[in-house]
C-alpha cells in the first residue's frame, strides 16, 4: 500500500514537472507578448494542458471512456457538455468545445471534467492558458440618437435583451450539427471581432461578432444544422436570426433585409435563412455574424478552423491534448 501511494505521489510530481515544462515552452513560443510579466501562473490541472487566445474555440478530447454515461466540463463557471465521438477503428472518445470569451482575463484556469459512469464519477483536471488577443480599436461616427438613447429606446432595448435571454435559456441537449461549419455569406471579412468601439468619442461595448461586407440582398446561409430559436427585429441588431446548434452552441445573423425562416424551423448547413441588409444600427449593408458557445462570445471564424469534417474529428486527433495555436488574423479596423 505504502509503495503504491509513494509511486502515485512520484507520478504526480513528474506530471507536474512536465506540465510546468510545457507551460514554459508554450509561453515562449506561442505567447511572445509579455502575458505574465512577473511569474508563471501556477498550473491548475494535471491531466493535460490547452492554450488559446481570447475569442478562440479549443477542442478538448477525453479518450478511453467508452462506458461513460455523461461527460461534463466546467470552465470559469461555464458548463461545457461533452459529446460522444465515434470513428471506425479508434477508441471512443468524448469531445468538448471550450469557448474562451473575448473578455476572459488572460491567465491560467482549470477546466474540471467530470466523467460519469452510472453512480460513479471520475474527475479530470486540465490547465487552460488564456492569452491576450490584440483587438483593434474602432473609431465610429454615428448619428447621435443611435448611441445616446432616449428613455423609450432604452426601455425597448431592455425588453429586447430580456426576450433574447429567455429564448436562449434552454439549450438543446442534443448535438444538432453534423458537418463542418461554413461561412454564412460570400463577402469580405472585416476582422473587427472583439474590437474596442469608440463611438462619437465615447468607449462602448466591444464588437461581439464579425462583420462581413456583402451586397444588399445577398444570400445568408446557416453555418451548420440547427433549429431557429428566435427571429427578431431589434433596435441594434435589426432583423436577426438566432440558430441553436445544440449543446449550448448558438450562431446569430444580424442586420438582415429579409428573414426567410420562422421560429422553431429546423435548418440544415448551408440553407438560406435570409438576405443581407442594413437594418438596425448599421451604416451600410453587411452581415453581423456572432457566436455564443456555452455563454462565451467567440470569434465566428474560429468555427471554420474546427477539425469537424462530415461531423467528426480527423484521424490525426490524438489522445494527448495538443496545444491550440490557431491564431486569429490580425484585425483590420474598418468603418462599420
Ligand atoms: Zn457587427
Amino acid at each position: 500500500m505504502m509503495l503504491t501511494a509513494l509511486k502515485q505521489a512520484q507520478l504526480r510530481i513528474s506530471r507536474l514537472d512536465r506540465t510546468v515544462i510545457t507551460a514554459v515552452v508554450l509561453l515562449s513560443s506561442v505567447f511572445p507578448v509579455e502575458l505574465f510579466p512577473n511569474t508563471l501562473p501556477a498550473s491548475k490541472g494535471l491531466d493535460g494542458q490547452y492554450s488559446g487566445k481570447q475569442g478562440q474555440v479549443l477542442v478538448v478530447k477525453v479518450n478511453g471512456e467508452e462506458q461513460a454515461t455523461e461527460v461534463k466540463g466546467t470552465f470559469l463557471k461555464r458548463t461545457i457538455p461533452f459529446f460522444r465521438e465515434f470513428r471506425p477503428g479508434e477508441p471512443a472518445g468524448y469531445i468538448g468545445l471550450l469557448g474562451i470569451d473575448m473578455q476572459d482575463e488572460p491567465g491560467a484556469y482549470e477546466l474540471a471534467v467530470e466523467v460519469k459512469q452510472g453512480e460513479q464519477a471520475k474527475q479530470l483536471s486540465f490547465n487552460v492558458l488564456v492569452a491576450k488577443e490584440k483587438f483593434s480599436v474602432e473609431h465610429l461616427k454615428v448619428p447621435k440618437e443611435t448611441v445616446d438613447l432616449d428613455e423609450k429606446s432604452v426601455a425597448r432595448w431592455k425588453t429586447e435583451q430580456e426576450q433574447i435571454k429567455q429564448a436562449l435559456a434552454e439549450n438543446s441537449r442534443l448535438k444538432l450539427w453534423h458537418s463542418n461549419f461554413r461561412e454564412p455569406v460570400n463577402g469580405k471579412r472585416t476582422g473587427i471581432f472583439g474590437s474596442v468601439r469608440i463611438m462619437n468619442g465615447k468607449p462602448r461595448n466591444p464588437h461581439n461578432g464579425e462583420d462581413i461586407g456583402a451586397p444588399m440582398g445577398a444570400d445568408v446561409a446557416s453555418t451548420n444544422d440547427g433549429i431557429v430559436r428566435i427571429t427578431v427585429n431589434h433596435f441594434f441588431s435589426g432583423k436577426g436570426v438566432f440558430i441553436d446548434h445544440g449543446l449550448g452552441f448558438y450562431t446569430m445573423y444580424f442586420h438582415l433585409s429579409e428573414i426567410l425562416v420562422k421560429d422553431g424551423d429546423l435548418v440544415t448547413a448551408g440553407q438560406i435563412i435570409g438576405k443581407v441588409g442594413a437594418t438596425g444600427r448599421a451604416t451600410g449593408p453587411h452581415l453581423h455574424w456572432g457566436v455564443k458557445l456555452n455563454g462565451a462570445r467567440v470569434n465566428p471564424y474560429s468555427l471554420l478552423d474546427l477539425p469537424f469534417k462530415n461531423g467528426s474529428t480527423p484521424a490525426n486527433s490524438t489522445a494527448t491534448p495538443i496545444p491550440e495555436t490557431t491564431s486569429v488574423p490580425e484585425a483590420v479596423p474598418v468603418k462599420q
